[in-house]
């Protein structure tokens, strides 16, 4: 099978997103094909660079790994000073290239960190997670943590190349992998009922990490992430569709101090709120809410809310990124493959949507 290559339009340039089962070990090519001419300084974590890091080692010409903290907890402005100390310890400079190498939390705080130092130097993303493959790896968006919230500090740095092995995916932890999957259910909803009906259809081979269903569905979402990027990298428009889920998702995580949830299962929990609004808005069916359902609930268990106030929830919202000028932007879904965006979703269908997945209200 053939590498897919799919181009994403930027601002700067555009960048390839290469996607393939045993790309990695192709990487120095691929870094010839697009001008990358230098030896990168690789920014990983424990864990993927001891499972992985053998395979980059032609890439990094021997050189060892800027390794940073694993998980959530390492995405501070602490761990990119750290990250500037390591690139001046290896004389990095304007011409010099950083990859990122791990999940979105390496992505992230390895981009933040190579779109700030000496302003900027490029950055090449090579995901290691589902989630990073087809979700945070594309579109430029790059920051960490403030001890107010997450994501306060951030920048729009767009990679040069972005290289998904799927492979990498056979060790992730199950419900690693789960989290990520459930960002995949949510391309489906926003945007291809196709991808949402193959997902449904095949989730023991793709559970199996068979890397024939794999590929396939990582390219796709990359290719509709890409789509919806390319038009609108800075989020005044489109790319909110993105958000389908985010709000009640990201209230949950918000509430539960980021520990409870994986990012993906606060989404799922999210995405069921929002189509239960969506569904009694008769933006779509009642079976396609509940296929929707189905497919969230056959995926795996999700941890509980059944303890969590639907008021914390609707509190957190109301301090959420989404509400612009007072008025929140809800991404609702118009059947399975599109969406619609509203500002008048009130307070007495947010609570609705809270009991229909569990909380008390
Ligand atoms: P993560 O980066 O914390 O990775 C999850 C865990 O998997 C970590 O323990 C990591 O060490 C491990 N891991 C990574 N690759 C592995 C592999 N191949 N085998 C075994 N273990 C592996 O989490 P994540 O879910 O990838 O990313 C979450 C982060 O992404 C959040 O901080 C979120 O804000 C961010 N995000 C950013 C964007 C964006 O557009 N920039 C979009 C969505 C999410």
């Amino acid at each position: 099978m053939d590498p897919v290559r799919i181009d994403v339009q930027s601002e700067r340039a555009p960048y390839p997103v290469v996607i393939g089962a045993g790309v990695l070990s192709q990487a120095p090519s691929f870094f010839e094909r697009e001008g990358l001419d230098q030896v990168p300084v690789i920014v990983s974590c424990p864990p993927v660079w001891r499972l992985h890091g053998e395979r980059l080692t032609t890439l990094s010409g021997g050189a060892s790994a800027a390794l940073i903290g694993d998980g959530e907890r390492a995405k501070t402005l602490g761990t990119v000073a750290r990250l500037y100390d390591a690139f001046l310890e290896r004389h990095l400079d304007r011409s010099g290239i950083v990859a990122a190498f791990g999940g979105g939390v390496v992505g992230d705080v390895a981009g933040f960190a190579a779109a700030t130092y000496l302003r900027g130097v490029r950055l090449v993303q090579i995901p290691t997670t589902l989630l990073a493959q087809v979700d945070s790896a594309i579109g430029g968006k790059v920051g960490v943590n403030l001890p107010a919230g997450k994501n306060l500090a951030g920048a729009f740095h767009a990679p040069r190349l972005v290289l998904c092995d799927p492979e990498l995916l056979a060790t992730l932890p199950r419900r690693e992998f789960r989290s990520g999957l459930y960002e995949v259910v949510k391309y489906g909803v926003i945007a291809s009922r196709g991808l949402f009906d193959r997902l449904a259809g095949n989730l023991s081979a793709i559970f199996a990490h068979n890397i024939t269903a794999l590929v396939p569905l990582v390219a796709e979402c990359c290719r509709i992430k890409a789509e919806i990027v390319g038009r609108d990298e800075r989020e005044s428009g489109p790319r909110r569709a993105l958000n389908f889920g985010h709000t009640v998702g990201h209230a949950l995580e918000a509430i539960t101090k980021y520990r409870r949830f994986r990012h993906g299962e606060a989404i799922a929990y999210g995405m069921i709120a929002a189509a239960r609004i969506s569904a009694r808005r008769g933006l779509m069916t009642e079976d396609e809410f509940e296929a929707l359902q189905d497919l969230v609930r056959h995926m795996g268990p999700l941890p509980l809310v059944t303890d969590l106030r639907g008021g914390d929830v609707l509190d957190a919202i109301t301090h959420d990124k989404k509400v612009v000028d007072g008025r929140l932007h809800f991404v609702l879904a118009s059947g399975l493959g599109s969406t619609a965006t509203v500002t008048d979703v009130t307070t007495v269908e947010l609570a609705e949507a809270m009991a229909a997945i569990g909380l008390r209200v």
